[in-house]
């Protein structure tokens, strides 16, 4: 990917990660994962792209020291693990892809499926955020999609009675998981999961292991502006903002306390549809069967992606009100709801977070 493609599309992330230069970057020929050079002082910034679970994927190191051909196969090799590693993810968790375990999961009845361990870790979280949430965050969600086809230009907002029809369908506590066996089923046929509001974050978690346990400890994992963040460039801490959902431009930007942490954002101004201007965006609220509406976007900060990003969702559904009773469920987590007028609402330490 150049760079103007990707300026394009950081722009257009929800967070920014702010780590590109006023200089270009220069691109290092090579094999394998293809590399973007940005000389600062004491060092490198090198990035590497790539677009996955319809996502674009900016992986950043930061290089100390003078620059040679032994590290950029070093760095090289430690993209290549990080970006195989968001594949496995997407192949694996994908509700489309035939060959995964949750569309196995899905097109099963009740019968126990097997599953990777990566996956197993993904719904116990999942589980864990229903009920921390009270099943704001809900992997059951799917039976509400058809009545949620947004991009069909002819959707019409679902009647009561098909939404009630389709709840019966929605409820976390139906999923059992055999976590030892490594096994999960539903205990109501036709239901299905899906972990789109999880699996990304869980992602960020494992592309930013892999780089650590290559060796590069300063790194920045961003997937469409949710990062996951570890140490510092060579020159400066990793920067990062908010960007303002109603309004263009940024909420909030700078640099974060924590040696490693997430940052992860829900909003509903990317993919929405208006009917007789009412707003229906992506997250749904499975209490209800109704579009979410607590927030106009949340940022959660914590220690990892996973759950910053389960919790992100949840707590756009809940808002700041039943949020913050929530959080209390989660602790090292910290959330900033925006409603329509920007009105701000944040737990405690999440402004005592950044520098
Ligand atoms: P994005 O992927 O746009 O960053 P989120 O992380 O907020 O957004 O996740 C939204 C996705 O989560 C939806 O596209 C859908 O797959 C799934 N989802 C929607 N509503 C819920 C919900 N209440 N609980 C769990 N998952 C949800
Ligand atoms: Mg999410």
């Amino acid at each position: 990917m150049r760079l103007h493609k990707l300026a394009v599309f950081t722009v257009l992330a929800i967070i920014l990660s702010i780590g590109c230069s006023r200089k270009d970057p220069a691109p290092e020929a090579g094999e394998g994962p293809q590399l973007e050079l940005q000389k600062v002082q004491e060092g490198t910034v090198v990035n590497h792209t790539f677009m996955a679970m319809d996502t674009l994927y900016t992986l950043s190191v930061g290089v100390r020291g003078p620059w040679s051909p032994e590290t950029a196969d070093r760095v090289r090799a430690a993209m290549g693990h990080a970006e195989a590693a968001v594949r496995t993810v997407e192949s694996t968790m994908s509700s489309h892809l035939a060959s995964g375990d949750i569309h196995r999961l899905n097109v099963g009845t009740r019968e126990w499926v097997q599953v990777e361990p990566s996956t197993m870790d993904v719904l116990v979280a999942a589980v864990r955020v229903g009920h921390g949430t009270g099943g704001a965050f809900d992997l059951t969600w799917p039976a509400l999609r058809p009545l949620y086809r947004l991009k069909n230009p002819q959707w019409k907002p679902p009647t009561d009675a098909q939404i009630e029809k389709a709840l019966r369908l929605v409820d976390f506590r139906a999923v059992e998981l055999d976590v030892h066996g490594r096994r999960a089923r539903f205990t109501k046929a036709g239901m299905a999961v899906d972990l789109g509001g999880i699996a990304k974050g869980y992602a960020l978690d494992l592309a930013a292991g892999a780089l650590a346990r290559d060796g590069f400890l300063d790194h920045l994992v961003n997937g469409g502006g949710d990062l996951r963040v570890g140490g510092a460039r060579p020159d400066r801490k990793w920067r990062m903002g908010i960007r303002s959902p109603r309004k263009d431009g940024i909420y909030k930007s700078g640099t974060i306390k924590a040696p490693s942490f997430a940052l992860v954002t829900s909003g509903d101004y990317e993919r929405f549809r208006m009917v007789d201007g009412v707003r229906y965006s992506h997250i749904v609220d499975p209490r209800t069967g109704r579009t979410a509406r607590g927030a106009v976007s949340v940022t959660v900060i914590g220690p990892d992606g996973m759950l910053a990003d389960a919790l992100a969702t949840g707590l756009f559904v809940l808002g700041p009100e039943e949020g913050r009773k929530a959080l209390v469920h989660f602790p090292g987590y910290e959330a900033l709801w925006l409603d329509e007028a920007e009105t701000v609402q944040a737990t405690a330490g999440f402004f005592a977070a950044w520098d």
